[in-house]
């Protein structure tokens, strides 16, 4: 009687663990189950976020073409509206504001168009034996490649550097970084790297971004005033980075400075008169062979009003110079 009592606990404990088992693999499927739903989530949301990107290079690399005109291209406009456009350089002189150099490119911004209007006008310089001292420009010239090749031919280039608004925020919250060039990483005031991720081009530069890792940033007392991601904070660091701090440090001289804002009143004076004759949209032709003729005629003919004005002759043209 005993032994069979035995027998039947041994049957029930046995039992019991089988359907404990049994319990177990049951919840362990569900997980897998559960798993593999997610990882399908999760590969559909990496190919959206691949697709979005490759999306992204493309119109960046590839910018709009419009039915009408080939090689106008869509470019943003005073009080941000965009409109198809051709992006037209001029140089001037500083005293007489006569036009001594243009050029028209269909590029959308004007960071690889200093060197090429520059060397125009050192040519033009050097035909009719004129010496040029300084080339001035705004923060949209700035480009350290072009600025140095310049400078390497003797012209003294006085160019804006555009202010990272990041970087003031950044200040601002007294969260600081520092870029160790020789480890290739990025430190930030709390101590903590900030590793290279990858480089990425803008506008013709290269910027290495460097990420900080979530767990560094969960647990920093400055994380609310550094990053709102939730995968921690990155910064990005130009190729360029170290020269043009040495370069905004250099164009913060009062000469420089003042320089700049003279700038302003030389090159706008010659656009807004043009505006003022033809209009504020002057084009009527497309293409860019012909949008460069059109736009010859409108600089000559300004330079010709100009010298006359200058020279005293004709009559002067109302809201002119
Ligand atoms: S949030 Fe991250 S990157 Fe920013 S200061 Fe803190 S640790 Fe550094």
């Amino acid at each position: 009687m005993r032994k069979a009592q035995s027998n039947l606990d041994a049957y029930l404990k046995e039992s019991e663990q089988i359907d404990r088992i049994e319990d177990v693999e049951e919840e362990n499927s569900s997980l897998r189950e559960e798993l593999e739903q997610t990882k399908g989530k999760l590969q559909e949301l990496h190919a959206k976020v691949r697709e979005a990107e490759t999306k992204v290079e493309i119109e960046e690399t590839e910018p709009q073409r419009f039915v009408n005109d080939s090689d106008a291209r869509c470019m943003k406009h005073k009080g941000g509206h965009f409109d198809a456009s051709y992006n037209t350089q001029v140089v001037a002189e500083k005293d007489l504001h006569v036009i001594m150099a243009y050029s028209v490119t269909n590029d959308a911004n004007d960071v690889q168009q200093l060197a090429p209007v520059s060397k125009k006008t050192l040519e033009i310089a050097k035909k009719n034996n004129i010496k040029i001292a300084k080339q001035l420009g705004d923060s949209g010239y700035c480009n350290a490649k072009q600025i140095q090749e310049l400078e390497k031919l003797g012209l003294d280039c006085v160019v804006g550097v555009p202010k990272v608004f990041q970087k003031e925020q950044d200040i601002e919250n007294g969260v600081t970084f520092e870029y160790d060039k020789e480890n290739n990483v990025v430190r930030c005031c709390q101590g903590k790297c900030l590793e290279y991720f990858t480089t990425k081009q803008r506008r013709g530069i290269n910027y290495k971004i460097f990420k900080a890792t979530n767990k560094d940033c969960t647990c920093c007392p400055l994380r609310d005033k550094c990053t709102k991601s939730k995968y921690g904070r990155s910064v990005m660091v130009s190729e360029d980075h170290e020269w043009k701090e040495n370069y905004r440090i250099r164009m913060e001289q009062p000469e420089n400075k003042r320089l700049l804002r003279e700038r302003f009143g030389i090159i706008e004076n010659v656009f807004g008169t043009i505006k003022c004759w033809a209009g504020k949209c002057p084009l009527l032709l497309t293409t860019m062979e012909k949008v460069c003729s059109e736009i010859a005629l409108y600089m000559n003919t300004y330079n010709l009003v100009r010298l006359a004005n200058l020279c005293g002759y004709g009559r002067k043209l109302p809201n002119t110079i």
